[in-house]
């Protein structure tokens, strides 16, 4: 929470995290002549998730508050696994969650020839050597956290020759996995990270940018340091797993700066989620297996998959903003991320009636062929949003679990003899019911009503139990609607070592209903738009919905149903 509370009668002071305590600490002190610039650094190998959404808000964020600027940088650094088709939907997704990178949108390959000229310039200090080893064997000389690595024979290389060979490497001369280019730094630091690491491989592939122009790639770890360094990154904000890479960044920085800005590296806790899972290998590997249908399946925890679920980016805003950022991992609870959009959308999403799991209800005494239209409130949290019609008739649909032929104690709702409330509309009674002998089905209720008790009019005072939604049987829409649950049943499919994440896969994470009745007002619904269908929970319209054939998913129930079932 972001509130904290003061002794006495002192307001509320929000308080900040820690890092955004540094940041106003580098700006009192004047730093880097009081400015503020991030970025925002994907690898454009796979669509964005929620955890992602955590760094976005805060690298965007602070920018935004400070009155500073956020780079949208691709760090497209490995060109067999990246793909154009990436970069849109990153962009997309990010100016979906609000923000934006104006004209600066940079690629780490805009710095390849900087970063190539800097390693021929550490090969030139003595600092940086061609090893022809091949990788096994440099991973085997790495040595442990304790015990100091073994140097290679090609450490002590003459300069002249590292240059032509790494010039050579360059031209294509070499095969792929024949020679690396390593800086010469410490074979017996503690710091596994700064034992003469690898800063240039030769790959083959062509680069979605640059075409055929290189044949040796910067390792991630020469490149990123040095790419915030161009920019002006005056805070490098990044996750936990990146905090022992912050010496060897340094050095490379140590080696290039010629004042004495550098950027200010400052890690945070990744979000993790219980119940789903955020490497973005595993996920294309479920995209790949037809495990779930594309990068945008509901189910996904992907920017693109929640907003085709129907969460705002005010929702997962929000819960980013809850969730905070602190230097310790851990795993929230995704019930957390479903209170957050279940807040949001009860002030945004108009109410409206959807029946499921439809049931018909004959009103004997209404006229047949009468039409009325009753007034409901579209949302009780906004005035604003007005109120709308809906036809009523002598024969509606009822949630089939709306009824019960023989109901227990509690059971508020419709049972033979008894009455409830049509919300909005009139007060009905059971009178009988006729059943498929053969299957036991209910196939029809019957009910009287009580003109008098119209909602709204005076006899309405008459209190009952229960109140239903309904629609009208002749008017309703025709939809299919989707049910997702949670796609895994652990709540850590990833982190399960004997276990592969695939076998913790939720087989009901899918539910498809056909045959499902809304109330007419939704017919011209566009994708995206979301209700709260009543009783039930939200719902969005899908992209593949028609006016002939309407889909909703539903986003959440009302309520938390894992967590009554976890009582
Ligand atoms: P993955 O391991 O899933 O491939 P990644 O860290 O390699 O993810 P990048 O595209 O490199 O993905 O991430 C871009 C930025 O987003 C980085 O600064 C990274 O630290 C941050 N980020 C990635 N995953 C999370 C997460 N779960 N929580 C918070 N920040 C994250
Ligand atoms: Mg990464």
């Amino acid at each position: 929470m972001n509130e904290e509370k003061t002794k006495g009668n002192e307001e509320p002071k929000p308080s900040v995290s820690f890092i955004e305590q540094f940041i106003i600490d580098d700006l009192k002190a004047g730093k880097n002549n009081g400015r503020i610039h991030t970025r925002f650094p994907p690898e454009p190998n796979g669509y964005l998730h929620i955890g992602h959404a955590k760094a976005i808000c805060l690298d965007f964020g602070m920018a935004q508050k400070y009155g500073g600027k956020c780079n949208l940088r691709f760090d497209d650094t490995n060109p067999v696994k990246e793909e154009v088709e990436y970069i849109d939907s990153i962009k997309e997704d990010i100016r979906w969650l609000g923000f934006d990178w104006e004209d600066r949108e940079f690629y780490a390959s805009d710095y390849f020839g900087k970063l190539f000229e800097f390693a021929v310039d550490l090969i030139k200090r003595g600092l940086a050597y061609v090893d022809d080893q091949p990788a096994d064997v440099i991973s085997s000389q790495k040595g442990t956290p304790t015990k100091p690595g073994t140097e290679s024979q090609f450490r002590i290389r003459p300069v002249g020759e590292n240059l032509d060979l790494f010039y050579r490497m360059n031209e294509g001369e070499f095969e792929e996995g024949s020679r690396v280019l390593r800086a010469r730094i410490d074979m017996t630091t503690p710091n596994m990270h700064m034992r003469d690491p690898i800063i240039y491989r030769i790959i083959k592939a062509p680069h979605h940018r640059t075409g055929n122009k290189w044949n040796v790639y910067p390792m991630y770890d020469f490149a990123h340091g040095q790419c915030d360094y161009f920019e002006g990154i005056t805070h490098s904000l990044c996750t936990l797993e990146f905090e022992i890479h912050r010496p060897l960044y340094d050095w490379f920085i140590d080696q290039l700066k010629t004042s004495d800005y550098r950027p200010r590296q400052i890690e945070f806790n990744r979000l993790n989620l219980t119940y789903t899972m955020m490497s973005k290998r595993k996920l294309l590997e479920l995209v790949q297996d037809g495990k779930v249908n594309g990068w945008d399946d509901p189910r996904m925890p992907t920017l693109c998959g929640l907003r085709r679920r129907g969460y705002t980016p005010e929702s997962i805003r929000k819960f980013i903003d809850l969730i905070g950022y602190t230097k310790f991992e851990a795993i929230n609870d995704v019930s957390l991320l479903e209170h957050a959009v279940r807040d949001d959308l009860n002030f945004r999403a108009p109410r409206v009636f959807g029946v499921l799991d439809p049931l018909k209800v004959i009103i004997k005494n209404y006229p047949a062929g009468k039409v009325e239209e009753v007034e409901l409130i579209n949302n009780p949290e906004d005035e604003s949003m007005g109120t709308r019609k809906v036809p009523f008739s002598n024969e509606i649909l009822i949630e089939r679990d709306d009824f019960m032929e023989t109901p227990p104690n509690k059971f508020f709702r419709l049972a033979p003899g008894m009455e409830v409330r049509l919300k909005g509309a009139y007060i009905i009674k059971c009178e009988s019911f006729r059943k498929n002998e053969n299957t036991g089905l209910i196939e029809e209720v019957y009910c009287t009503y009580d003109p008098a008790t119209r909602s709204g009019e005076h006899a309405s005072a008459k209190k009952v139990k229960g109140t239903l939604h309904w629609v009208s049987a002749q008017h309703a829409v025709n939809a299919e609607v989707r049910l997702y649950d949670r796609l895994f049943n652990h709540e850590d499919p990833a982190g399960q070592k004997e276990d592969d994440y695939r076998n913790f896969l939720n087989p009901d994470s899918l539910k498809i209903l056909k045959g499902c009745k809304l109330e007419p007002s939704l017919r011209p619904a566009r994708p995206l738009d979301k209700f709260q269908f009543q009783r039930l929970g939200y719902f969005c319209v899908d992209y593949e919905s028609t006016e002939a054939h309407p889909v909703f998913n539903r986003t959440v129930p009302l309520k938390d149903t894992w967590a009554k079932m976890n009582k």
